[in-house]
């Protein structure tokens, strides 16, 4: 079933009876060649491109819940390819260039808005450094513009410009930067695999991993067991748990990410805004509401919902940046469990273990990265060769302490990044 203008139209005019399910609701097979653990953005992503990219298509992804149901429908939608350091830069710029053309090659209206995002500096110091970051980014061949006071103020006159504590200086600017709907990708993906034959099995949660003579070779699931010469571990928040069942232990520590929206209001975010001067950041969804987030709740846990101190923290960094959000409603808050690795970046390797493979250490930028992660996952798991713009992900880094990526310059700690 296509998606196309004469389509909607068609239907329009024939009572809407032509519209078929996205995806099938197969029951899971006794065996595949591959089976994914985890139906959120990246195992999704890696479904589809295994099938569009290598043919690879008896494959089945088994989601514990409901396809969206986890952060790939939880997340504040920002997508960017603005990362600093080589192995992170090249992988994000990729992605970038697959979300711009992610509509036409899914049939599929993700709602991907290049509306720019400004990173926001309010002290010399924090002005050099975008600056470095901003000519990395050109260096990759991504754009990036450093604004001054002025040219910020004239894109954003509503921000508090001189907050005795946090006067703003300018921002650096990436016009490419911006959002997407964040359950429209979770499901473009899942039609895309399904339609091109893959099992996608909700309700079917994996109970244990079956290895033997350091092999896997399938999966115990709720719904009986499934056999597969390969398996893919991409539980992105429940990857230690996943890991753990083929008796692996993850340098992974999972942590709850809040986000928030307001009742719908008239369009006055016009770009995705990030607060330099504490972790906050904020756009406005198409239907009004205003989206916006923070910091981590700062302790360990896999409840997907978060706590009062944390909601505080946000909304003081809210009326510090634009005092005029306090005239806004919260209308809900909800929380993700985020799959937090030592040096902020993700993990995608293979493992000790002969057919297992991991995908996970997304942090708080997995949504950006899901065309990327999987393209390039698809690739790994097809090829057993690293794609060239994921070379640097691998699982040994924070044992052998080589080619850790510590974006944030904060150290190997995983509430740190
Ligand atoms: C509040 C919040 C805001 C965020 N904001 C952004 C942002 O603005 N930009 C950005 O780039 N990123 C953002 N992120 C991060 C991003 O959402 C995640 O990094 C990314 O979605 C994780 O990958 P995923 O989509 O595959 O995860 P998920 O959707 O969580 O998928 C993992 C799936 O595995 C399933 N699973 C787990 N265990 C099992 C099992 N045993 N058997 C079967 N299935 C299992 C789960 O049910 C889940 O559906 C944010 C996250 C949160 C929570």
């Amino acid at each position: 079933m296509r998606f196309s203008g004469l389509r909607v139209l068609k239907e329009g005019l024939t009572g809407n009876k032509g519209w078929r399910p996205h995806w099938r609701d197969p029951a899971p097979k006794p065996e595949y060649d591959l089976v994914i653990i985890g139906g959120g953005g990246h195992g999704l992503s890696t479904a589809y491109y295994l099938a569009r990219d290598h043919g690879l298509t008896n494959v089945a992804v088994l989601e514990r819940g409901y396809i969206g149901g986890g952060n790939i429908g939880r997340n504040t939608t920002i997508v960017r390819a603005n990362y600093f350091l080589q192995g992170n830069s090249e992988f994000y710029s990729h992605s970038l260039k697959l979300w711009e053309g992610l509509e036409e090659d899914l049939n599929y209206n993700v709602m991907h808005s290049q509306r720019g995002i400004l990173n926001l500096f309010h002290s010399d110091g924090q002005r050099d450094a975008a600056a470095r970051r901003g000519n990395m980014m050109l260096s990759q061949g991504d754009d990036a513009i450093l604004l001054g006071r002025e040219e910020l103020r004239a894109k954003v006159p509503f921000l508090n410009f001189d907050d005795q504590r946090f006067p703003l200086y300018g921002a650096l600017y990436h016009p490419r930067g911006g959002t997407a709907r964040h359950d429209a990708v979770a499901w473009g993906y899942a039609r895309g695999a399904d339609s091109r034959g893959v099992d996608l099995i909700q309700n079917c949660e994996v109970t244990g991993i079956d290895v033997e003579n350091g092999r896997v070779t399938g999966v115990q699931t709720v719904r009986g067991p499934i056999r597969a010469k390969k398996v893919a571990m991409v539980a992105a928040g429940r990857s230690s748990q996943v890991a753990a069942m083929a008796g692996m232990r993850l340098p992974i520590e999972s942590h709850i990410l809040q986000a928030f929206v307001t009742e719908g209001l008239k369009p006055v975010i016009d770009h995705v805004i990030t607060f330099g001067m504490g972790h906050f950041y904020i756009s406005q969804s198409d239907k009004g509401g205003l989206v916006f987030g923070g910091d981590l709740d700062f302790y360990a846990s896999y409840a997907a919902r978060g706590n009062l101190p944390t909601v505080e923290h946000v909304m003081e960094a809210g009326m510090a940046l634009m005092p005029m959000i306090g005239k806004a409603r919260v209308l809900r808050s909800w929380g993700g469990i985020m799959d937090m690795s030592p040096d902020g970046s993700p993990i995608i390797d293979r493992t000790p273990i002969d057919g297992l493979y991991v995908n996970c250490g997304w942090n708080y930028g997995g949504f950006k990265a899901v065309p990327a992660s999987g393209n390039v996952f698809a690739h790994l798991l097809a090829t057993d060769q690293y794609h060239p713009a994921a070379t640097r992900f691998r699982l040994d880094r924070f044992r052998t302490g080589r080619g850790i990526l510590d974006e944030e310059g904060t150290g190997s700690q995983h509430n740190l990044h």
